[in-house]
Formats: structure tokens, C-alpha cells, sequence
């Protein structure tokens, strides 16, 4: 069973104010689109980490997207393969999705960015950063008033310290971080790009961030499973949280 932590796939909401960012847009974007109700004249941004189609598959299922008066700002890398446009287009093409891309009538605004880019999303501040992972893959830091989060999903840690990381994170309210595995099952999993609660709790340390959020979850691991990481990670890191669906967290 996975009723309890949940098990869409990549996308996390940061919010201030009026002002929003998305982190990325798998299957959990479907739920906020939903939650956006009828809404109308929306402006999002959805701030890419990388085109996996985990973080990518919500977006076809995202309502707003399927109506004229939503404005969306899609950012994301450009590398081989392409940027975030490429990505949203293969997303939008047949045999894989009915309703062709050309076809789509909100308003969509792509923008390439890379490790060490600055920009401002209403009274949020936004820079990038890099991680390890299979095909590349960036992570950012938003900051509004004295809150703060770095969103680091899909990153396998360099084994030398994670020093570009813990800097990036450094003073963070919260860090949302990829700890798929355990470092019992680490051994066999070495170079899928991904990383260990184990090293999240120590990134979180080593940076002095308030909160940690354990993410991208083992689609192996069942409640159970997940409860057992919870426990043993907070006793690691009092500010500790296993990330699930529809979590709401103050900053
Ligand atoms: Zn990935
Ligand atoms: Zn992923």
C-alpha cells in the first residue's frame, strides 16, 4: 500500500504571497491543476529539473493547460535533446498524447537557464545549480522574505563531499532532496543517479537547513517501508520529514 505517502510522481508547490513556483511537473501537477479549480487568467511557472518523464508526465493531465486564458512560463536546461519546448513537445505528440502541441491554446512561454542563472518570479528570487545525474539534471533555490527552499530531486551524491551542493543549500528553511534509496540497498543501485536518506540527512547537516524532506520516493517501497525511513531519519535529524502527497508545511 502506498495510500499514506502517496504515489504520483514528481511536483512540489512554493508559494508567497500571491506569487507561485512549480518544481517540476510529474504526475502530482494533474492534482494541482485540479485543485486550481476553475480559476481563471492564471500565470504559473513551472521551474523544470530535468526531462525524465517523471518529472515531465502531469503535464499533459494539467487542466490549465487546456485553456486560453492561462499563461504558463516553462523553464528548464538546454542540452542535447534539447530545452524545455522539446520536452513539452514530445509530451504533445502522437501516438503518445491525442491533443498535438501546435493545438494547445494557453499561452506558453519556454525559457532555457543553467547552473549559476539569477531570476525573479514576482517577490520570489531564484537561482540554479547542478546535479548528478544520468543526462544532466539542475536544481534551485527560491527565496521569499526570510523563507527559503532548494528543491535537489534526482541527484546521485558525488561521494567527495557534496560541497557545490551543501553551498547551494547553505542556511536553507528547507531541502527537498532525492533519497530513493538506503544505504542497505545503495550497493546495487550505485550510478541510477540517485541518492540515500542517509546522505541527505548529512548534506542537511553539513548546510545548516531547518527542514529536510526526504523525496522521489522508491516506487518499491510501500507505507510501511516508507513510516520505517521516516523514524529512523528523524532520529538522525530532528527536522527530518519523509515527503507525502498533499503535505502543507509553513515555512
Ligand atoms: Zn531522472
Ligand atoms: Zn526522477
Amino acid at each position: 500500500m502506498t495510500s499514506k505517502f502517496g504515489g504520483n510522481t514528481a511536483c512540489v508547490e512554493f508559494r508567497y504571497g500571491p506569487d507561485r513556483v512549480i518544481f517540476d511537473a510529474g504526475t502530482g501537477l494533474r492534482e494541482l491543476g485540479q485543485s486550481l479549480g476553475q480559476a481563471s487568467n492564471l500565470e504559473l511557472t513551472v521551474l523544470l529539473s530535468h526531462y525524465h518523464w517523471d518529472h515531465l508526465l502531469g503535464l499533459p493531465f494539467f487542466t490549465p493547460i487546456f485553456k486560453p486564458d492561462t499563461v504558463l512560463n516553462i523553464f528548464g536546461e538546454s542540452k542535447e535533446g534539447g530545452g524545455p519546448r522539446d520536452a513539452l513537445m514530445r509530451q504533445f505528440t502522437a501516438p503518445s498524447f491525442p491533443v498535438e502541441f501546435s493545438t494547445l491554446p494557453s499561452k506558453l512561454n519556454f525559457f532555457d537557464v543553467k547552473p549559476g542563472d539569477a531570476f525573479a518570479v514576482g517577490g520570489i528570487k531564484v537561482t540554479v545549480g547542478r546535479l548528478n545525474h544520468p543526462n544532466a539534471a539542475i536544481c534551485y533555490r527560491a527565496q521569499a522574505g526570510k523563507a527559503s527552499v532548494v528543491y535537489a530531486s534526482d541527484h546521485e551524491h558525488d561521494g567527495q563531499g557534496d560541497r557545490g551542493l551543501i553551498d547551494f543549500c547553505a542556511g536553507a528553511s528547507a531541502l527537498v532532496y532525492d533519497a530513493m534509496y538506503s544505504n542497505s540497498s545503495y550497493s546495487t543501485k550505485k550510478g541510477w543517479g540517485h541518492s540515500t536518506w542517509e546522505e541527505a540527512v548529512r548534506i542537511a547537516k553539513a548546510a545548516k537547513v531547518k527542514k529536510l524532506f526526504l523525496y522521489h520516493h522508491d516506487p518499491l517501497n510501500d507505507d510501511k517501508a516508507m513510516a520505517k525511513i521516516d523514524r529512523a531519519a528523524k532520529k538522525a535529524f530532528a527536522g527530518a520529514i519523509v515527503a507525502r502527497e498533499r503535505l502543507v508545511v509553513p515555512l
